[in-house]
């Protein structure tokens, strides 16, 4: 497999090319065809095997026809949510996602607890296809109004079994009630419990299951 086979956009071929990778991880040659024909996924992978650009590149793919020039923050409404446990987990994925989408009109945030609020509500203020997000965090700013999830057409929940052991299943149930029902569904996790899968079941229907 190589990244050709993909048929990325020229603005995502090239941030891919600039990175130096040469060929897809096997998370990722089992994820992104699947991600970019818009099937929900249930990825068992550890942090290390690229899982990262597995959702990432295909989301920017995905996105790449709602892509808008306009400065204007109306017209960069939230596409795509992706939640993670921790705060050095967004700021990874944040980073990633800054990196591959470079070339491209998307634009990206990224909140997360502990920090000040009042920088993120700006970040958020100027509108953001692709929000990188805590779960705690992320309430705080819904319930301030500085975010509207009613366009998110694409959810990931990364590494849900952390989410899970640090208690976010409250937090997680609230957010996904903010979603429009109609949308993709990514979940990674590096196990498979009964309790993941019983968390999967509440919101995703036939994903397509990958394992590395
Ligand atoms: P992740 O599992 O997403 O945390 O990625 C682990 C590391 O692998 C990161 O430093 C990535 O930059 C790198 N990486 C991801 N995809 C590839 C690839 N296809 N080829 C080489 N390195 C990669």
């Amino acid at each position: 497999t190589t990244f050709g086979q993909f048929g990325f956009h020229s603005d995502i071929a090239r941030a891919i090319a600039e990175t130096g990778y040469s060929t897809p991880t096997p998370i990722q040659a089992q994820s992104i065809p699947v991600v970019i024909a818009g099937r929900d996924v249930m990825g068992a992978a550890q942090t290390g095997t690229g899982k990262t650009a597995a959702f990432t590149l295909p989301i920017l793919q995905r996105l790449m026809p709602l892509a808008s020039h306009s400065t204007s923050p109306a017209r960069h409404p939230v596409r795509a949510l992706i939640l993670t446990p921790t705060r050095e987990l967004a700021d990874q994925v944040a980073e990633s996602v800054r990196r591959y989408s470079k070339f491209t009109p998307l634009r990206s945030a990224v909140v997360f607890g502990g920090v000040d609020i009042r920088p993120q509500k700006e970040a958020l203020r100027q509108g953001c296809e692709i929000l990188i997000a805590t779960p705690g965090r992320l309430l705080d700013h819904v319930e301030q109004r500085n975010v509207d999830l009613g366009q998110v057409g694409i959810f990931v929940l990364d590494e849900a079994d952390r989410m899970l052991d640090m208690g976010f299943l409250p937090d997680l149930e609230r957010i996904i009630q903010l979603l429009p029902r109609q949308r993709q569904n990514l979940l990674f996790s590096a196990t498979f419990s009964n309790e993941i899968r019983k968390l999967a079941r509440s919101f995703i229907s036939h994903p397509v299951e990958i394992e590395v």
